[in-house]
């Protein structure tokens, strides 16, 4: 079980879903959930959407991600490829038919192919991606699309080394370059870039990020900065979508939105009106889609939650690790979980309660 808010604060009702005040002491996950075949919540929002991730570690220290030092979970906590397919099977057979994995950064977790393969082998998966930020994609670019791999984000924030040392506090833009390279050199088509958007810091690689984009045929996306990093966050340290928006029109190519992109995808689409491809921007903070929302998560230790912000969490592991598989128990909890999602995470709400974990914790 989480915390509840903090130890000395209480939860704040109005992020706890109606009904669910006080299910269990300190959490909002109900004891029971209606027995539905697929992961519905009291909003009526069914989730097809998983994000797993298979690490906390990470090659860089991203400053919007988690704090310079950083103390990672020892290994033997992390669920093994094994438990995560298992997982990924049950939420299948409840509907999930998309899963992303992201970390941490999930090209540190060994042989992470293996795991690609397994996945690639559920029933009822339509789309696996891979979130990456790149840096050991040159090397792992070949066995992950051999394994079946498909879907690539690679996040980029600058294509300036010295500013990319200053947002990761580590080097290694040539390597992202080269992982990108090798990338499309095996097959891997629709490549998609992220990138988050910080006030006195994109204004500067927007241009050359989109224009880089442009010429290699990847689709640049913006998110803009969430209050799940270490450092001190209000609303004025994200860059807002709409002043991206404006600044790509001037200075690239003038931007038209896309119509009938998927009503879930968090993402909102904009097409270049000279051809030149598609711009994304992920507006968590002045846009919200969480009445769209269709998302969950599992940690990497087997934390089930409902958000990227849940105050909430159930553990999957034990039940993963039963000597005797019990199926029935998993889906039981991961309709519990998603039936206590709440309204919206408030992010510009003065009632926001921030997590205790950071995004690399979390998974992104
Ligand atoms: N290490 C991989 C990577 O960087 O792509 C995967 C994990 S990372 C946490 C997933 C995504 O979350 C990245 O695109 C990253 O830029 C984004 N991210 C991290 N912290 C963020 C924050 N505070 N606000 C918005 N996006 C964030
Ligand atoms: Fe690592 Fe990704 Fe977080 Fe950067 S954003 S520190 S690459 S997990």
């Amino acid at each position: 079980m989480q915390r509840a808010a903090s130890k000395t604060e209480p939860v704040i009702a109005s992020r706890i879903p109606l009904g669910l005040v006080g299910a269990e002491q300190g959490s909002a996950i109900p004891h029971s959930a209606p027995s539905a075949p697929h992961l519905i919540d009291q909003y009526g929002r069914v989730h097809t959407n998983l994000r797993v991730s298979v690490t906390d570690r990470c090659n860089l220290r991203c400053t919007y991600c988690m704090p310079e030092e950083v103390v990672f979970r020892d290994r033997s906590e992390l669920l093994t490829f094994e438990e995560i397919a298992r997982f990924v099977a049950v939420a299948a057979g409840l509907g999930v038919d998309k899963v992303r994995l992201t970390g941490g950064e999930p090209l540190v977790r060994k042989d992470l192919h293996r795991l690609v393969r397994m996945l690639v082998a559920v029933p009822g998966l339509s789309d696996l991606a891979l979130t990456t930020n790149g840096v050991l994609l040159a090397e792992q670019a070949a066995a992950l699309w051999d394994a079946g791999l498909r879907r690539l984000n690679v996040s980029l924030d600058t294509l300036d080394p010295g500013r990319f040392r200053e947002i990761s506090r580590r080097d290694g833009l040539d390597r992202v370059l080269a992982g990108l390279d090798a990338a499309t050199r095996v097959g891997f088509t629709h490549i998609k870039v992220n990138a988050v958007a910080l006030r006195g810091v994109t204004e500067l690689d927007a241009v050359p990020l989109a224009r880089f984009c442009r010429e290699r045929g990847y689709e640049l996306r913006f998110i803009e900065s969430m209050p799940i990093g270490a450092d001190p966050w209000d609303r004025s340290r994200a860059l807002l979508a709409d002043e991206l928006l404006a600044l790509l029109g001037r200075e690239v190519a003038p931007l038209a939105p896309v119509a009938g992109v998927d009503p879930h995808a968090p993402a909102a689409e904009y097409e270049y009106a000279d051809g030149g491809g598609r711009v994304g921007v992920i507006a968590s903070v002045s846009r919200p889609f969480c009445a769209a929302c269709n998302r969950l998560r599992l940690t990497a230790e087997g934390k089930v939650r409902n958000c990227l912000f849940a105050l909430d969490e159930a553990d999957a592991k034990p039940l993963l690790r039963r000597p005797e598989p019990d199926d029935a128990a998993l889906a039981d909890l991961l309709r519990r979980v998603v039936w206590a999602k709440w309204e919206g995470h408030e992010i510009n709400s003065a009632r926001f309660v921030k997590p205790d974990r950071t995004m690399h914790a979390i998974g992104g």
